[in-house]
């Protein structure tokens, strides 16, 4: 018997506001010290009184138009009731039977996962435990969080990876959360679950929790599928519990069976109006809504003839993608079709590996790089009209990386420029084949490899400046 997987995911992520959800304190995550911004109302002290911060509200209302979700006109919070030492009140305020936004979806590697809802809600404070006993940091609590619901439409491991970082991607362009796993500002759960192949009726499911990275998402979703299905293949049954993910082990560990689930006796919060829309205030967040990753990267391999992988990468970094369209935009006007394509492709190629490579090897984002978007277009023109070899080019574009200086500058200083004069090539090569008695009987016994390897002795010579291509050209006509 054949199983397959059915997995549905409850996301959480912290918005960027500026204030918290229901009082004027900082919402900071980079707050290191301890309960610094917390106020009465987020410490939950009694005769308080939430005020709704619109801000939040408009967010979480973005992130459902850009998943194409119905937006409730009339929307209500409500409290959801439980003790725990990370919730002041005793009691979170959330959304139950009318969230701000529901029926959406996401269409990921072509397949659309249908959003349940999505709505908002306070995050609870921190818990740190050590050997003494625990501590409480409040400032996370009361922070705005957001909470995505999808149906179990999802069928396998990596589809609930891949909507994950494109929710991820979602949340960042409309700027509602940045939305980094590493610092907790996105966390996910998956429900997990197995049926027969083909059946119609859904199986019994095992929530995942406290999924703190991508890689751990897929991770559990894989080990559970597995887990499952060799139970049922042997006979078991799947019990319906919490459990959480091992890092050590890698493995899932049960943590609660359903029996101990908790009632949360929702009921709607008396301190806080209902929240009323007209269809006007939706139009106008639609409007500041930014173009969607999944747009965008369609739009790149239309207008610019990119690779899908290009487009990806260009995507998942908006700042590197709005880079490369500034670059492009600077390439020159007056170019045929084919020559602009060629340097359009150039540019691409050289953002997404090698300076996309020189940032990764340094502490620097896109954001930080000194190289302005004219003088990296003037590096391509300079590749495309063959004025520098590539390893020139290569040690160009790391000194401008270095420096934020002008290409042409770095290549008059350098002697970079490509030798273009015949005489000036074969002085070197002559010099080359005097210098490589070895190589040059080795060509001429037939060896190719050796040719190689003299023409990079020759541009060792030149440090980079001779056109491999014409170099090795002459080279040949030299020992024929
Ligand atoms: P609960 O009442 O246990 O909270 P919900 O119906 O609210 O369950 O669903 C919570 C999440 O679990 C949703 O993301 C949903 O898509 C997913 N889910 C529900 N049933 C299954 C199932 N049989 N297998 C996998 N995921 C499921
Ligand atoms: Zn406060
Ligand atoms: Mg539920």
């Amino acid at each position: 018997m054949k199983y397959e997987p059915v997995i549905g995911l409850e996301i959480h992520a912290e918005l960027a506001t500026k204030s918290k959800m229901f009082c004027t304190c900082r919402n900071d995550p980079e707050e290191t010290k301890a309960n610094v911004n917390v106020c009465p109302i987020c410490l939950g002290h009694p005769g308080t009184l939430p005020v709704p911060n619109k801000a939040a509200i408009n967010e979480v209302i973005k992130v459902g138009l850009a998943l194409g979700c119905q937006i409730a006109l009339r929307s209500k919070f409500d409290r959801k009731n439980y003790f725990y030492p990370d919730l002041p009140k005793g009691y979170q305020i959330s959304q139950y039977d009318l969230p701000l936004c529901e029926a959406g979806k996401l269409t990921v590697d072509g397949r659309d996962i249908r959003v349940t809802r999505v709505h908002l809600e306070e995050d609870t404070a921190r818990l740190q435990h050590d050997s003494k006993g625990s501590l409480v940091d409040f400032n996370r609590a009361g922070v705005p969080l957001l909470e995505l619901v999808t149906e179990p439409d999802i069928t396998s491991a990596a589809q609930a990876k891949r909507f994950a970082e494109e929710l991820q991607l979602i949340l960042r362009y409309v700027g509602a959360s940045s939305a980094d796993m590493e610092k907790g500002l996105m966390r996910i759960e998956a429900n997990v679950s197995v049926r027969e192949e083909g059946a119609k009726k859904l199986g019994t499911k095992v929530e995942v929790k406290n999924l703190n990275s991508f890689k751990t998402v897929e991770r559990a979703s894989e080990y559970e599928v597995r887990r499952q299905s060799e139970a049922l293949a042997h006979g078991g049954k799947i019990a319906q519990e919490t459990r959480g993910w091992d890092e050590a082990g890698q493995k899932t560990v049960s943590q609660r069976s359903k029996e101990e689930a908790q009632e949360y006796r929702y009921f709607p919060e008396p301190d806080i109006p209902i929240l009323i829309f007209e269809s006007q205030d939706i139009e106008n967040l639609k409007a500041q809504l930014p173009e969607l990753p999944q747009d965008r990267r369609a739009r790149l391999r239309r207008e610019y003839e990119l690779g899908g992988e290009a487009a990806d990468l260009l995507v998942r970094d908006k700042a590197l993608g709005e880079y490369f369209e500034h670059a492009v935009s600077e390439l020159g006007e007056d170019l045929s079709p084919e020559a602009l394509n060629l340097r359009i492709q150039l540019t691409s190629n050289y953002l997404t590996s090698d300076l996309l490579g020189l940032i990764q090897s340094s502490s620097f984002s896109i954001e930080d790089v000194k190289i302005t978007p004219e003088n990296f277009a003037e590096l391509i023109s300079m590749i495309a009209e063959k004025k520098i070899s590539t390893p020139a080019a290569k040690t160009v574009l790391k000194e401008m990386f270095g420096t934020g200086a002008d290409p042409s500058h770095i290549v008059e200083e350098r002697g970079l420029a490509q030798m273009s004069d015949e005489q000036g090539i074969r002085v070197i090569l002559q010099q080359v084949i005097r210098d490589n008695e070895k190589a040059v009987s080795e060509v001429r016994a037939g060896k190719e490899k050796a040719v190689k390897f003299l023409v990079g002795q020759a541009m060792a010579q030149s440090k980079g400046a001779l056109d491999p291509e014409r170099a090795e050209e002459l080279l040949r006509q030299l020992l024929s």
